[in-house]
């Protein structure tokens, strides 16, 4: 199978605009990521939390769309 990349982005848990982490600091669960746009404080955790439920979503569909793709091919 192909090695696909999914993009999740971390959204801001308050105003939903996407977060810009600074790339020079490596951010580890406890840290609090402040948003760019509303200047509140979004918990490391909650938002690793969101964007898993986020992954498993796009996966899930990913996964649904090559079976389907595979069973068009072999009824052929
Ligand atoms: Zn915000």
């Amino acid at each position: 199978m192909e090695n696909k990349q999914f993009e999740i982005s971390l959204k801001c848990l308050f105003c939903d605009c996407e977060l810009q982490g600074d790339t020079e600091k490596e951010y580890s669960s406890g840290d609090m990521l402040e948003c760019q746009e509303c200047g509140e404080l979004n918990d490391y955790d909650a938002l690793i939390d969101v964007a898993a439920d986020e992954g498993r979503e796009v996966a899930a569909k990913y996964v649904n769309e090559e079976i389907e793709k595979m069973l068009k091919k072999a009824f052929k």
